[in-house]
């Protein structure tokens, strides 16, 4: 049996800011991830200020892609709506390597699947165990599934679904674009090039409305990249998009109980307006730890709940 005090399911954002801090105050910590980083994760990659500085690190000290936008190309129902602001786009598959390396714990290559408590210690498929639990692994984590599934239960109508593609492409235009409620979308569609030659692109909608709608989210898919090469974004490109489904932020009680703690999407945190998970994540993962290092209650209220004000606090930064 492989023994940590901490156990940390998932190597994305979230636990990947919860492992460095805990290393950081000389506890220690172990992760496990069904996946070899780096990994593919469906996410646009578009990420505020605040979350690089969340996770302490200047812009100038990240050795991947990073794309700065000094406006974003908002359309409300094909309103334009051009903010000044100052946003910046990764690559997940480069970032979330790059951040787990950076905690500097060790990553072992598992699938979790069984997850019970023993004498008050955390025990996982007969082969880990550990006094504190955090469950950071995504939509689907295993943690929540086994300790969290019945005091934390999800809000069907906080579920999005999403259809995305990365793609390696020499865009012409590098403007970040967002297109909210286009055809009666309940969401938004997005245009966010890459530094170095790739572009995503992808829908999100409510899944409870799309029902409500008799609509699928690859119906809107094809509208959607039919535009596309109507506006000359991607003529010629093939899509193999992919689809996920994560939550938005609703209620955050009992999201930790005797040990165990829930972050990022296995809590359910992306903001209201505009499903932004990567910052929540890095938050909450902050907080675990520091519930963990003090023996602290862990409260996610404080967890940013929109993505609005963050947009425009930086593009009034921007201007002066
Ligand atoms: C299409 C799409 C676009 C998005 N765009 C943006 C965006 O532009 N900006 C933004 O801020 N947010 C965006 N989000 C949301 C964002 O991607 C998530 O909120 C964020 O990744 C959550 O981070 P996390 O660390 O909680 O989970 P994840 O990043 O999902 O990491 C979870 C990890 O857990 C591992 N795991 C899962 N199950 C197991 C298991 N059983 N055993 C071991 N390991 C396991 C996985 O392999 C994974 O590495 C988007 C989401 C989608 C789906």
């Amino acid at each position: 049996m492989i023994e940590a005090t901490v156990i940390i399911v998932g190597g994305g954002p979230a636990g990947s800011t919860c492992a460095r801090e805990l290393k950081k105050n000389g506890i220690d910590a172990l992760i496990i991830d069904q996946n070899e980083f780096p990994r593919t994760k469906l996410c646009a990659g578009w990420i505020t200020p605040k979350v690089l500085a969340d996770l302490e690190l200047a812009p100038q000290d990240y050795p991947h892609s990073l794309l700065v936008y000094h406006k974003i190309l908002f359309s409300f129902k094909k309103i334009p709506l051009p903010l000044p602001t100052r946003q910046y786009s990764i690559r997940r598959f480069e970032f979330d390597a790059f951040l787990l390396k950076r905690a500097g714990v060790p990553v072992h290559k598992h699938r979790a699947k069984d997850i019970r408590r023993e004498n008050n210690k955390y025990i996982i498929d007969d082969e880990y165990k550990c006094t504190y639990l955090v469950g950071a692994g995504g939509t689907h984590c295993p943690v929540r599934r086994a300790l969290f599934s019945e005091i934390h239960p999800r809000d069907p109508r906080l579920c999005i679904a999403t259809v995305e593609e990365e793609f390696a492409w020499e865009c012409k235009d590098f403007r970040c674009r967002l297109w909210f409620f286009e055809n009666n979308l309940p969401g938004y569609s997005w245009y966010v090039p890459k530094q170095k030659g790739y572009l995503n692109v992808g829908i999100g909608g409510k899944l409870d409305s799309l029902k409500k709608r008799g609509r699928t989210i690859n119906h809107y898919w094809s509208l959607f990249t039919e535009k596309l090469s109507r506006k000359n974004f991607t003529n010629g490109h093939n899509f193999n998009p992919r689809g996920h489904i994560y939550y938005l932020r609703g209620k955050t009680e009992n999201t930790s109980r005797e040990n165990a703690f829930l972050t990022g999407d296995a809590a359910g945190l992306a903001t209201r307006d505009m499903g932004e998970g990567i910052g929540p994540a890095v938050e909450s993962g902050k907080l675990a730890a520091k519930a963990i290092i003090s023996n602290t209650p862990y409260s996610l209220k404080n967890v940013t709940q929109w993505s609005a004000p963050q947009i425009l606090k930086s593009g009034f930064k921007e201007d002066k």
